[in-house]
């Protein structure tokens, strides 16, 4: 009776299915006629010029780096409160990787907070050369001003828009790059859509997609115009410098074809259970998430945080009665500079203390499309009684 509520799944339905066992009982398995298909649908979706698919949002994310020419020497800046991937992506191109502490009301990265950091690394000629903003829980970080920013200071934008697809800043699709150089999804089974595991970027910079392209398949080139010296024949391929096996496989892009067709019931389902957990949660000690003018979110994660002055259990206590209850509860994000990989780079506890003092008090509870009111009614329930 009391079933676990997971805080996310993914939702498969029979056409998915279908779409998958058509690919299984074609000639083609690997990277193919589904994974440009796909592509092509997340492109016009979102208003973006090219998009190219890869094994997951990490991969995404690294090649991403590597075609803005990020390496030795550079920085890369994004926000604590995030997947450890928004930052190891930096590292794995030899780059030195900084933070930028979070805005207290949307838990995306503070603008404030940034314009003030690079007015101190113009000082000390340590700009950086990437920053990547992180739409946290589905919300859009302020992307205009951050462009404006980029222009004043040089440095390019990647968007980490794993939680994103189906969000909107400024009425336009997130994905759109209109106020960045690139922008990355994840297609893990929590996020919006899924493809069991798979990521995407998107450009509008044709110079950008060359380079994508080559980057997930080793560095080959089959364009004779690209070469250098003679083509030798058919067979004929050249690596013209050292990429990566990140494809995507028709099989895992079969499901996402399917899956975008139902994007936006997706997302208009997160939002109207987001409506009501608002509703109904909005007389406890806790507060709800906030959403700026600019955005519509996705909707990726419901994130409360616990008032603990007014209520007389700790953070933890709170976090494990949830889940003993059956609630599977969850906690996004441990601030990256806090994990002891990073405190070896020479971070410290008190290094970006808004995302420090936000991981004390954050809970995300259950938010997904195939959530029942019922399931919700229990998970309000729960916490009635445990914050009561
Ligand atoms: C999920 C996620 C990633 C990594 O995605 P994968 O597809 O699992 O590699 C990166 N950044 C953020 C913010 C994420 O939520």
């Amino acid at each position: 009776m009391t079933a676990y509520i997971p805080y996310g799944r993914q939702d498969i339905d029979a056409s998915d299915i279908q779409s998958v066992i058509e690919v299984l009982q074609s000639d083609w398995l690997t990277q193919g006629s589904a994974t440009s298909r796909f592509e092509h649908a997340v492109a016009e979706y979102c208003g973006a010029k090219y998009a190219i698919a890869v094994s997951n949002a990490t991969a995404a994310l690294h090649i991403a780096c590597l075609a803005i020419g990020l390496g030795k020497q550079d920085y890369l800046w994004t926000s604590p409160n995030t997947f450890v991937a928004s930052a190891n992506c930096g590292l794995y191109c030899g780059a030195k990787v900084d933070f930028v502490d979070i805005n207290s009301q949307t838990y995306n990265l503070s603008v404030d907070e940034l314009e003030q950091k690079l007015v101190r690394a113009a000082q000390l000629g340590c700009l950086p050369k990437v920053l990547v903003p992180v739409h946290f829980a589905g919300q859009s970080c302020e992307m205009e001003k951050i462009a404006i920013l980029s222009q004043q200071y040089g440095f390019k934008v990647i968007e980490d828009a794993s939680h994103a697809i189906g969000g909107k800043y400024r009425n336009k699709a997130i994905g759109s790059c209109e106020f960045s150089d690139l922008a990355v999804f994840s297609f893990h089974p929590v996020k919006i859509i899924t493809t069991g595991e798979g990521g995407m970027v998107l450009t509008n910079r044709e110079d950008l997609y060359e380079k994508l392209s080559r980057l997930r398949s080793h560095g080959i080139t089959r364009n004779p115009d690209l070469m250098q010296g003679e083509v030798h024949g058919g067979w004929y391929y050249q690596q013209l410098e050292l990429g990566f096996n990140y494809r995507m496989t028709d099989i895992q892009a079969a499901l996402g074809v399917s899956q975008i067709q139902r994007l936006d019931k997706f997302v208009t389902r997160r939002r109207f259970l987001a409506q009501r957990y608002n509703h109904l949660l909005q007389d406890l000690p806790i507060t709800l998430p906030y959403q700026h003018f600019d955005t519509e979110s996705s909707w990726h994660l419901y994130v409360i945080r616990l008032n603990l002055d007014k209520i007389s259990k700790t953070h933890c206590q709170v976090f494990e009665q949830l889940r003993q209850a059956g609630i599977g509860v969850n906690l996004h994000y441990i601030p990256v500079h806090t994990h002891p990989y990073y405190q070896n780079l020479g971070f410290c506890h008190g290094d970006f203390q808004k995302s420090e003092m936000y991981y004390k008090s954050a809970i995300s509870i259950p938010l997904y499309y195939g959530l029942t009111e019922t399931d919700q009614d229990r998970v309000v329930a729960s916490l009635q009684e445990i914050l009561h």
